[in-house]
């Protein structure tokens, strides 16, 4: 139970989220288990409650007044990379994307170079279907092994039953991702290495690294970029207070030491209205807001 939790330390109350997030913005989680091994998610029972999922933190915005609920971080014991028969690459959900990219080229498995750039975990893209150069997720991935919190029991998942779209999956708040298995294809280590390199340089040359954000703000337009949109209209280096549109790649939207969540929540609903009222075309944003209304 939570509160058996918080007493053994394995809870902790009002931790501030924004050191855990990729944009650094947003207020404290009323409570965060920081889960080492499936154990500590055991130990939580069947759990109704509201709750918050954080990998990564590359595709959130935490709201400034923080999340009322249990927000839970999976830990080292998520963490495996295991190289299976038949190019079946498996790993735990805080595996990070680059490290399943680069495992798998050294192991001769190809299709997972697009994870190298993507700053995000397992978890993350299993639940998001997160995706780029051509490939996402769902192409890939076998079966996920979910923590089911309301019913605090473990459930495996077929592929198919995730009902994959562009990046969304049918997986709820309360389903924890743990792991998941990916089937690769025949690659030579050093084309695939090649191939990241190529991938790395592309996002250095387009994206703004090195700058707090979350990628891509909105989802592209069947057949276009939200990006090319944005930019068209003139909107790079829009801002607001502290948050503005980056002038490197307008899809991106760049926080500055002093941002808040609400500049950033502002910044998308004036930039999503602009090209609305101005092209008709209504951008849906791609990143995950929490704790907002
Ligand atoms: C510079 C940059 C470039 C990016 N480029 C791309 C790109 O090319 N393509 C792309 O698709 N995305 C991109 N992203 C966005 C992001 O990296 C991906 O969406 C990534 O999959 C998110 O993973 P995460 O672990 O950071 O998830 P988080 O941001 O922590 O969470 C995202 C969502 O997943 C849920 N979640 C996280 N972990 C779990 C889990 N274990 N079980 C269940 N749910 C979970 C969260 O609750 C939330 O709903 C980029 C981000 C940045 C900062």
């Amino acid at each position: 139970m939570l509160t058996d939790l918080v007493k053994a330390g394995k809870v902790a109350e009002f931790v501030d989220l924004a050191p855990l997030t990729t944009y650094k913005v947003g207020g404290p989680a009323r409570w965060l288990l920081d889960a080492e091994t499936l154990t500590d998610l055991e130990s939580l029972g069947p759990y109704p409650d509201p709750v918050v999922v954080i990998g990564r933190g590359s595709n959130l915005v935490v709201a400034d007044e923080g999340f009322p609920g249990l927000v839970i971080r999976l830990g080292n014991g998520f963490s495996q990379i295991t190289i299976g028969r038949d190019r079946v690459v498996a790993a735990g959900a805080n595996a990070p994307l680059p490290a399943v990219a680069r495992a798998a080229a050294k192991a001769a498995i190809g299709g997972f170079s697009w994870m190298v750039g993507v700053p995000g975990s397992v978890g993350g893209a299993v639940r998001m279907n997160a995706g780029c150069f051509g490939s996402d997720t769902a192409a890939m991935v076998n079966t996920v092994s979910v923590w089911d919190l309301r019913a605090g029991e473990r459930v495996e998942r077929s592929a198919g039953s995730l009902d994959y779209g562009y990046r969304t999956s049918n997986l709820a708040p309360h389903e924890v991702v743990i792991e998941a298995s990916f089937s690769g294809s025949i690659g030579d280590p050093k084309d695939l290495e090649k191939e990241m390199r190529h991938i790395t340089r592309w996002r250095r040359d387009h994206q703004p690294g090195g700058t707090h954000n979350a990628g891509s703000v909105f989802k592209n337009p069947v057949g276009d970029a939200a990006g090319r949109i944005i930019d068209d209209l003139g909107l790079k280096g829009t801002r607001v207070g502290n948050v503005s549109v980056s002038t490197k790649h307008a899809n991106f939207f760049v926080a500055e030491p002093g941002a808040t969540a609400t500049d950033i929540r502002t910044l998308v609903d004036l930039v999503a209205s602009t090209v609305y009222d101005r092209t008709g075309v209504r951008l849906v944003p791609e990143m995950v807001f929490v704790g907002f209304d």
